[in-house]
């Protein structure tokens, strides 16, 4: 997607904020654990090279990422410290990994064999985190054989360096601490399995290291901490507390393109799904579903001026409308989603609203918004 830099819309990345949740967490860690700072996704929406130069500076021991031309973007702008991929890698690309020190994930043994031929050829080495599956249901291994059959490949194999062992929570933001405590148990058993001793093993993410204590994570792999967004502010998880203060980094703006009056029996976008009962201004903001402002959204208030409008009729691909309580001039701002968690179109009350997760409604914002960072 082109990034439309001659239209009036922007996400907006507060990096002093970014800075800020960073340097608590890294204030938060426990004695000789490290950071890892989770940029994958773009950082969630934010903007993966500004946010990891930030982190590299408050002291990240690396970075983790989803795919491999992530890292591959990270480096490109020299980036150097560790960077992990945490999904699984096609095995023929294991050479580029190596070749660009990326550290990269082992959901298997065949994945093992498989990546080995690759490296042979070219006499290289890559830098490995085995994968558990201690009940994420996603990748790594699961069961002790092929664990241990791993180990014993690993024994005096030069192609790999086993850096790190990890596994990822599904429920470390639940107040419900059974399947949390469950994943902890099996992880620690896989451990106990180990015959190559790996420099890292880790499993915190955001919420178990905010949530939890003594989970003895040699790594934290800080992801939704960073941007100021609570874990457990998700509709199927209640509100934890967190150790710290949160503070969100992003915000979502446009500006009033068009205004005018529609009458009674007018109606607004595809359907008509909203007709005027009475004279009614319409003003029309240029962001739609192609930016990843989804359809769901129609009935959110977004703030123009310094009111709260609602969004009337269907979003559009790249146009939506709100009904306003009196005529505002074209070019008035229209703040989307604000960074002011106690503002009513924060990011969290916009994923509620769409039933969804604040994760989901960052990451859909793509390249079409230009990023601007203060
Ligand atoms: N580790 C893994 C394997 C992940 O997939 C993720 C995010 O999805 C994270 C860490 C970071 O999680 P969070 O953003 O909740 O901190």
């Amino acid at each position: 997607m082109v990034p439309g830099y001659h239209r009036p819309a922007v996400v907006k990345v507060n990096l002093g904020a970014i800075r800020r949740n960073l340097e608590n967490e890294m204030k938060h860690l426990e004695p000789g654990q490290k950071m890892l700072a989770v940029v994958k996704a773009n950082a969630y929406g934010h903007g993966a090279v500004e946010v990891a130069k930030v982190a590299d500076e408050v002291g990240a021991a690396g970075f983790c990422v989803a795919i491999l031309d992530e890292a591959l973007q990270l480096r490109h702008n020299d980036i150097v410290k560790p960077i992990l991929v945490l999904g699984v890698v096609s095995p023929e690309y294991a050479p580029i990994a190596a070749v660009n020190g990326v550290s990269l994930t082992v959901p298997n043994l065949e994945w093992l064999k498989e990546a080995e031929k690759y490296l042979e050829k070219d006499n290289l080495q890559l830098k490995i985190h085995l994968g558990i599956d201690s009940g994420m249901g996603r990748i790594g291994f699961n069961e002790d054989e092929d664990f241990i059959a791993a180990n014993k490949f690993l024994e005096n194999n030069d192609n790999f360096f086993v850096e790190g062992m990890f596994a990822h929570f599904a429920s470390a933001d639940s107040s419900d601490e059974s399947y949390f405590e469950r994943q902890i148990k099996k992880f620690r058993h896989m451990e106990s399995l180990l015959t190559v001793k790996p420099k890292w093993i880790h499993i915190d993410n955001t919420a178990a290291s905010i949530f939890h204590s003594g989970i003895k994570s040699d790594l934290v792999r800080f992801g939704i901490g960073i941007y100021g967004l609570n874990p457990s502010s998700t509709p199927d998880t209640p509100d934890l507390k967190p150790a710290f203060k949160l503070e969100p980094a992003l915000s979502f703006e446009s500006e009033l393109t068009h205004v005018k009056t529609i009458h009674k029996g007018d109606g607004v976008s595809y359907g008509s799904t909203f007709v005027a009962d009475e004279d009614t201004i319409i003003g029309t903001v240029p962001v739609g579903y192609a930016d990843g402002w989804i359809r769901k959204f129609q009935g959110f208030k977004v703030k123009v001026g310094d009111k709260y409008c609602t969004i009337v009729g269907r979003i559009c691909m790249d146009q939506f409308m709100v009904k306003m309580p009196e005529k505002m001039p074209v070019g008035t701002k229209v703040e989307i989603i604000s960074a002011d968690p106690t503002a009513p179109n924060n990011i969290k009350a916009a994923a509620d609203y769409v039933d969804t997760i604040h994760y989901e409604v960052a990451c859909l914002l793509n390249d079409r918004l230009p990023r601007v960072y203060y």
